[in-house]
């Protein structure tokens, strides 16, 4: 039997990059695994890939959308708060609209998600959190990632804080740190820069110690371990998983 067997988990973003690997993982590990993401053709790509993911398109900026999901999904052993967005910029650069985007996608989420999952999990006596943030954000301090890494910092505080509120009623909560992960939406920051790609890549890699980028699959095993009951005694804690960025 794998280690999440006999476990429900609900992703976010689970379409594409980190979110899709740990889909898998949690599906590998024996998860019955709800997929969620903005991306429906992405999501029916997933599916075809394990039959334990059943899928449903989520919009985590939109409440109702997030509440109407939660109410019908039955139970959540394993919350895993993937979705975030990247804004690019010092604060200069960062007008209220990116400001109130950042927030809205990367916490204000959380926030409806943990909520909206919180109290089945404790009329059952247990379950999971996971949630993403970055070592953009009280942990580093990254050039030109104004709003990200205010909102990956937010993300660490809302962490610890249900990790206090519910210890003793079984809920872990844990925040994921990661550095730079090769991913979809990386691919696409690299494209928008425009000019010489070659550089745009090396300016990404060389800022690793170990000069190459993260693979989703060394942030979903992280994932993995935290949704699964061999991290029972681990909650309210923050797992920087960066290839020695922030060392
Ligand atoms: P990705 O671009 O590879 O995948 C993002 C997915 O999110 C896509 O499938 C997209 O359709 C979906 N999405 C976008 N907006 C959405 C919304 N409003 N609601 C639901 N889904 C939405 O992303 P990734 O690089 O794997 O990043 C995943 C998470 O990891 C993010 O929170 C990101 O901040 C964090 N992270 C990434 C890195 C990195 O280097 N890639 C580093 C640290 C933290």
């Amino acid at each position: 039997s794998g280690r999440l067997s006999g476990k429900h988990a609900l992703l976010t973003a689970a379409g594409a990059g980190i979110g899709r690997a740990t889909a898998l993982a949690f599906a590998q590990a024996g998860a019955s695994v709800l997929a969620t993401d903005i991306d429906g053709d992405a999501l029916a790509s997933l599916a075809a890939e394990h039959p334990s993911i059943t899928t449903q398109v989520l919009d985590v900026t939109d409440p109702a959308a997030i509440a109407a999901l939660v109410g019908t999904a039955g139970s959540i052993d394993v919350l895993f708060n993937c979705a975030g967005y990247v804004h690019a910029g010092t604060i200069l650069e960062t007008d209220e609209a990116s400001w109130k985007r950042s927030f809205s996608i990367n916490v204000d989420s959380m926030f409806h998600l943990c909520k909206a999952v919180l109290p089945g999990m404790l009329e059952r006596g247990g379950g999971s959190i996971v949630n993403m943030s970055s070592v953009a954000s009280s942990i580093k301090g990254v050039p030109n990632r104004f709003a990200y890494s205010a909102t990956k910092a937010a993300v660490i505080g809302l962490t610890r804080s249900i990790a206090a509120d519910f210890v003793a009623r079984g809920v872990r909560c844990n925040a994921i740190c990661p550095g730079t992960v090769k991913t979809p939406s990386l691919e696409q920051r690299v494209r928008a820069l425009g000019g010489d790609q070659e550089a745009a890549w090396r300016s990404f890699t060389d800022r690793q110690p170990m000069g190459r980028l993260g693979r989703p699959e060394e942030i979903a095993a992280l994932a993995l371990y935290l949704a699964s009951d061999e991290a029972s005694f681990t909650t309210g804690t923050i797992h920087v998983v960066d290839g020695g960025w922030s060392n």
